[in-house]
């Protein structure tokens, strides 16, 4: 999977996706993510790349022509399977299926508005799709970018170490998570609970389905709406509801 930013801070993106994770997958060449530098297009020769929006109103938005400059340098080597998306908190909320959809492209391509946001041309000219990943307003797109490249890249084969890391996750399952110990045994007068230390897979696996449904139950009820649920666990949820 490819991915590049449009940023005119392009060591908020390379200050991420260099570490951890998303560094091991780009050494690996699982993925690759290339940092357009937008103030590098600017035809203004004080290498402005914003200005005052027409008809006035408070800050600066950011110029057509250094953006789309900028797009035009790469675009022509990008994978045909591409998304162009404009990080906004005008677009549609980011969730997993989302990102399950995204990491079905070969070539994912971000803007990061900053200031007051962005020309309207430039998402007429190179936008396929808005994306906001909340109802609140950030200083800019990066962390939003960062917050996609993050999620889409770790359902991409190879860059987790086993597919099971995120399908048994929280949200991915449908539920929320179960509770997990790692040693001590015990700490203070915290104890971890039997069943886990007993080595019975079955007793495991019910207490994790159990533990999962009352994690949902307690923080996310909207889940259980959605969540494919056995006999089972709706008997079991019935029991929790009747305490
Ligand atoms: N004036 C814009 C509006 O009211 O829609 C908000 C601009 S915001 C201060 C600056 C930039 O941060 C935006 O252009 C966008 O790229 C990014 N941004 C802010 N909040 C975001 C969110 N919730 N999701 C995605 N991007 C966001």
């Amino acid at each position: 999977m490819r991915f590049d930013v449009m940023t005119l801070f392009p060591e908020m993106i390379t200050s991420i996706t260099d570490a951890s994770i998303l560094g091991r997958a780009q050494k690996s060449k699982i993925i690759s993510v290339n940092v357009h530098n937008i103030r590098n297009f600017t035809k203004d020769k004080h290498r402005k790349v914003d200005d005052t929006p027409y008809g006035g109103g408070m800050g600066m938005l950011m110029s057509v022509q250094p953006v789309v400059d900028c797009f035009n340098s790469f675009k022509d080597s990008l994978p045909v399977n591409k998304r162009v998306i404009y990080l906004s908190p005008k677009g549609s909320v980011f969730n997993h299926e989302k990102a399950i959809e995204l990491s079905k492209y070969d070539s994912l391509v971000f803007l990061c508005g900053h200031y007051e946001g962005i020309d309207k041309r430039i998402e007429t000219l190179i936008i396929d799709e808005q994306i906001s990943i909340g109802d609140f307003v950030l200083t800019g797109g990066e962390l939003p970018a960062l917050t996609i490249i993050d999620s889409v890249s770790r359902l991409i084969p190879g860059v987790l170490p086993d597919s099971v890391c995120y399908e048994d996750e929280s949200i991915a399952s449908g539920l929320l998570e179960y509770p997990q110990y790692t040693k001590p045994a015990q700490y203070y007068n915290l104890k971890v609970p039997e069943v886990l230390l007993g080595g019975n897979h079955e007793d495991i696996r019910k207490w994790r389905r159990r533990s999962s449904l009352e994690e949902t139950l307690t923080h996310r009820p909207d889940l259980l709406a959605k969540a494919e649920l056995t006999k089972e666990d709706i008997l079991y949820l019935e029991t929790l509801n009747q305490q």
